[in-house]
Parts: structure tokens; sequence; C-alpha cells
């Protein structure tokens, strides 16, 4: 059960969809997109949303569909420090329009490598995986690291309720000043794809980690 109060009502023109906030809630963002068509997307999809400004859609950044759900589009946006997009998404307010193109991407499933997944998540990235773990949870054998700046109820009751249910789904929320103690080498292992999501430099971080530990880049999947 997903702690849902925030709705967009979408309708859709030739490219692009347009609707309305109807609900939102905060932490960082999560949008829940009703849509009046169903939209088709794979686990690792994702939208570009556009930023309106005087009445112009001028340009637009991609955003995960966070479930797979066809009627509805969720969305996590987590909030940069002066960043222009996510800053611009969380100011609109309820009936606001908002506007996006796709969905659009190579679905997760088609960069992996192996059964064996290790995925490391930070922040919003966990919206890149999201729908992919509910999706695939008894298929792979899946660690999710998610890797926090506090504590997120909403993400430690899904995934430890999930991890309950699937004996091949492991799941560790590292919070707060836990991160600095998290020790990714550790984790190495054969035969295992590691899937990063999350700030650019943090995820560049864990690439060259993995790297320097002789991981083929091949079974480095960053989203
Ligand atoms: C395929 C794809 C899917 C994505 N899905 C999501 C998603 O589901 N949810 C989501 O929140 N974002 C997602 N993003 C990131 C999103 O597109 C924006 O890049 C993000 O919202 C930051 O944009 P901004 O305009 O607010 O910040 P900018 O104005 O671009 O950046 C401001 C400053 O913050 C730094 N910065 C940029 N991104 C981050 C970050 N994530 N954390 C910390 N510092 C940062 C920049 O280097 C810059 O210094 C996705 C990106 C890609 C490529």
């Amino acid at each position: 059960m997903f702690l849902i109060s925030s709705k967009i009502y979408i309708l859709m023109t030739k490219d692009i969809y347009s609707g309305k906030i109807i609900s939102k809630k905060k932490n960082n963002v999560h949008f829940l997109l009703k849509i009046d068509k169903s939209l088709e997307y794979l686990p690792g999809q994702f939208i570009s949303i556009f930023k309106k400004e005087n009445d112009q859609l001028l340009r637009a950044k991609p955003y995960t569909l966070a479930s797979l759900d066809q009627r509805y589009v969720e969305l996590y946006i987590g909030i940069v420090e002066n960043g222009e997009f996510s800053n611009y998404l969380d100011q609109l307010q309820i009936n606001d329009d908002i506007y996006f193109k796709g969905p659009v991407g190579i679905p997760i499933e088609k960069k992996i490598t192996s059964n064996n997944l290790i995925i490391i998540t930070l922040g919003c990235g966990i919206a890149t995986y999201r729908a992919f773990i509910h999706h695939n949870v008894s298929k792979y054998n899946i660690s999710l690291f998610f890797i926090n700046k506090k504590k997120d109820v909403f993400f430690i009751e899904e995934f430890e309720e999930l991890s309950k249910r699937n004996k091949n789904f492991r799941y560790t929320e590292i919070v707060g000043k836990e991160r600095q103690d998290f020790n990714l080498e550790k984790e190495i292992r054969e035969n295992v794809t590691y899937l990063l999501s999350g700030p650019p430099k943090a995820t560049e971080f864990y690439s060259q980690l993995l790297k320097k530990n002789n991981v083929n880049e091949q079974n480095i999947i960053i989203n």
C-alpha cells in the first residue's frame, strides 16, 4: 500500500501529456499522475518533464517512472540545492499543469549481465530501480543498499516487507552518519551486476571504486 497523497490528472495531446496536480506529498516530492489513457512502459524507463515559462515549454529533464501501473505515473523527485528543475517541480501547487514526453529509455533488464544484482541507490535514485525490484523480485537475487540522508519511513516499510516475503531480496538502508562507514568493497563478488543511481558525483565514486577492485566495466550500470 503506498502512502500517496498526491495526484495529477493527465490529458493527452499528440506527443506531450499535460495534466493537473490534484495533490502532492512532500519528502522529497512524491507525485502520482493519473492518466486517462494507459501508458505502456518497462522498469527503468523515464519521462521528460518540461519546465513551463511564460506559457512556453522550453526545456525538459528526465524523471524515472517509479511504478508500473499503466493507469498511473508515479514519480519521486529529490530536491537538489539550487537545482533548477527539482525546485521548479517542488514549487508546483495543486491544480498547476505539468507536461511531459515519453516514456523512453532502455529498460533495466536489457542491461543486466547476471542473475545476481547489487543495487546501490542514493537519495531519489531509488526511483530508478523501484519498479524493477517489484517486478523482478522473484527472478533475480537482489541486494539493495539504499543510502539516504535521513530515515525514510516510506521505503523502510515497503522494502522490509518485500524482503520478508522474498528470500532472494535483501534490503539494507544506510542513513545519516552510517553513510561514511558503508564499505562497498566488502560487497564485491564474482558474477554480479552492480546497478547504481543517484547524484552523479556519488555514482561516479562508487563506479570507480568497483573498477579499482577489478569489477568489469560491463557489470557496472549507472542509471
Ligand atoms: C534517466 C534519468 C532519470 C532520472 N530520474 C530522476 C528521478 O526519478 N528523480 C529525480 O529526482 N531525479 C532524476 N533524475 C535527475 C533529474 O533529471 C535532474 O538532473 C535532477 O532533478 C537535478 O536537476 P536540477 O535542474 O534540479 O539541478 P541542476 O540545476 O541540474 O543542478 C544543480 C547542482 O546540483 C548538482 N546535482 C545535480 N543532480 C544532483 C543530484 N541528484 N544530487 C545532488 N546534486 C545534484 C549539479 O551538479 C549542480 O551543481 C534523472 C536523470 C536521468 C538522466
